[in-house]
C-alpha cells in the first residue's frame, strides 16, 4: 500500500529582516512554509506577522520551534552572535537542526561557526543570494548554495520558494567565495558607469541616448542596466549600503591576498568605496559611489524617465 500522506513543510526560522531578509522571509512565508521571525527591530517583523509568521524574542527562541533556522544579518559580528551568542541558534535548535546563513559572510568565518553547530548536531547550509532587492521582492533572486548534497536537497524547496535560479556550487564555503567575487565585479562595474555616464555627459551626450545605447552595446553590464538607471533618476535607491559594500570589498581583497590573486581593480574600488562611506555615511547607498565623482567634477548625471526605485 503506497502512503499518500505529503510530508509536513519544514518549520523555519528567520533573523535579520532588513532590505533582503525581509523580502526573503515573504517569500519563504508565501511558500506555504510554518516561519517564526526575530530580528533586533520589532517593527522589521510586522508585514510577517501580518502574512501568518510567529515571533520569537531571541534567537535562540526562535530556534526552539524550529528545525532549521536562516540568518541574513550585516556583519560577521552580528552572525556570531545570533548564531554562537548567548542566546544564539545553536543554544536553541536540537540535534540534526540546520542552520542556513544566507548573510555575505567570510568563508572561514562561516566554516568556523559550523564547527561549534557541529559540536551540537547542528548541520550548516550556506545560501548567499544575488541580483539585489527588487529582484528579492519579485522572488527572481539567485540562491547561491554551499553544502552538502542531502541538505541541499532537503531545503530545496524552501530556497525555490525564496529566489529564482538556484545553484549549487559545492562544499561549505564554496558559495561564499563565488559571492564575493561576484560582489566584487558588480561594484567594479558601478565604477565604470559613473565614469561611462559623466564622460557621455562631459562629451555633451544626451543621457537617456547614452543609455540606450550602452545597454544595447558591448560595454552593458547587469549593474549599468540596472544602477544605471537610479543614477540617471537621482534615487540611488538599490537597498545596498555603503556599509555592505565595504564588507564585501574587504572579503574579495582578503580572499586576494589568501589565494595569492592581486586584484588591482578591487582594491582601487575599495578605497573609493570607503571614501564615499566617510563622505556619505555607511547607510547611504552603495550606488551614490558614483555621486563622489559628480560631487567633484560639480555636474550632475540627472535624466528625464528613468525610474526611482527598480522592479
Ligand atoms: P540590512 O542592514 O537592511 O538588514 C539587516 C537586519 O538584521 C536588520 O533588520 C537588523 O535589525 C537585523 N539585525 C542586525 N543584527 C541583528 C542581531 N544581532 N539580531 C537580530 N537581528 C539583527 O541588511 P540587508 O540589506 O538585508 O542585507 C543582509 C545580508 O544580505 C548582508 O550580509 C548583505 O551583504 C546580504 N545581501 C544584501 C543584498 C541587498 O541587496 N540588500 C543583496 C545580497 C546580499
Amino acid at each position: 500500500m503506497t502512503d499518500n500522506r505529503k510530508a509536513a513543510p519544514i518549520r523555519y526560522g528567520f533573523i535579520g529582516l532588513g532590505h533582503l531578509g525581509g523580502h526573503l522571509a515573504t517569500n519563504l512565508i508565501k511558500g506555504g512554509f510554518p516561519v517564526t521571525v526575530h530580528d533586533l527591530d520589532r517593527a522589521a517583523a510586522d508585514p510577517h506577522l501580518a502574512l501568518g509568521a510567529s515571533w520569537a524574542e531571541s534567537p535562540a527562541e526562535t530556534a526552539v520551534v524550529s528545525e532549521a533556522v536562516i540568518t541574513c544579518l550585516p556583519s560577521p559580528s552580528a552572525s556570531v552572535a545570533v548564531v554562537a551568542g548567548p542566546k544564539g541558534i545553536i543554544h536553541g535548535l536540537a540535534a540534526r537542526g540546520t542552520w542556513i546563513e544566507m548573510s555575505t559572510n567570510d568563508q572561514h568565518e562561516i566554516a568556523r561557526l559550523a564547527a561549534l553547530a557541529k559540536e551540537k548536531g547542528i548541520e550548516t547550509l550556506e545560501a548567499p543570494v544575488t541580483g539585489g532587492v527588487h529582484r528579492a521582492a519579485a522572488g527572481e533572486i539567485t540562491v547561491l548554495v554551499g553544502g552538502g548534497e542531502v541538505l541541499f536537497r532537503t531545503h530545496l524547496p524552501a530556497f525555490e520558494a525564496m529566489g529564482g535560479e538556484v545553484i549549487h556550487m559545492g562544499p561549505l564555503g564554496s558559495a561564499s567565495v563565488i559571492k564575493v567575487i561576484t560582489n566584487m565585479l558588480a561594484f567594479i562595474h558601478l565604477m565604470g558607469a559613473g565614469e561611462a555616464l559623466m564622460l557621455a555627459r562631459r562629451g555633451g551626450i544626451d543621457l537617456a541616448r547614452a543609455f540606450a545605447a550602452i545597454k544595447a552595446s558591448s560595454g552593458n553590464s547587469f549593474v549599468f542596466e540596472t544602477e544605471g538607471q537610479l543614477i540617471l533618476n537621482g534615487s540611488y535607491d538599490i537597498g545596498f549600503t555603503m556599509d555592505l559594500a565595504c564588507k564585501d570589498l574587504g572579503f574579495a581583497t582578503k580572499m586576494g591576498r589568501e589565494f595569492g590573486v592581486p586584484l588591482d581593480l578591487a582594491a582601487m574600488a575599495e578605497q573609493t568605496f570607503v571614501r564615499a562611506r566617510e563622505q556619505l555615511g555607511g547607510h547611504a547607498w552603495s550606488t551614490m559611489v558614483v555621486k563622489l565623482l559628480e560631487d567633484a567634477l560639480k555636474t550632475d548625471l540627472r535624466a528625464p524617465g528613468f525610474p526611482a526605485a527598480l522592479t
